[in-house]
């Protein structure tokens, strides 16, 4: 699984990857504190936010409606 930095409204471009959504969300806690200086009370406070964001991003990026073979 990949979450994109941006997608959790910063301004980064970094990508972050974990195996599952519990290594994700620890991932995802590592860079905050070490690219972006958040402290785990900020953290914690985001959690449901970073877990929204990765559940939003294990969606497919565009659903097609289904059409008929021609
Ligand atoms: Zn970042």
């Amino acid at each position: 699984m990949d979450l994109n930095c941006i997608d959790m409204g910063t301004h980064c471009d970094q990508v972050v990857s974990g195996e599952s959504t519990d290594e994700l969300v620890t991932a995802v806690h590592g860079h905050m504190k070490l690219a972006h200086g958040l402290t785990d009370q900020e953290l914690a406070s985001k959690d449901e936010m970073i877990r929204g964001a990765i559940w939003q991003s294990a969606r497919p990026a565009d659903i097609r409606t289904p059409r008929p073979e021609i």
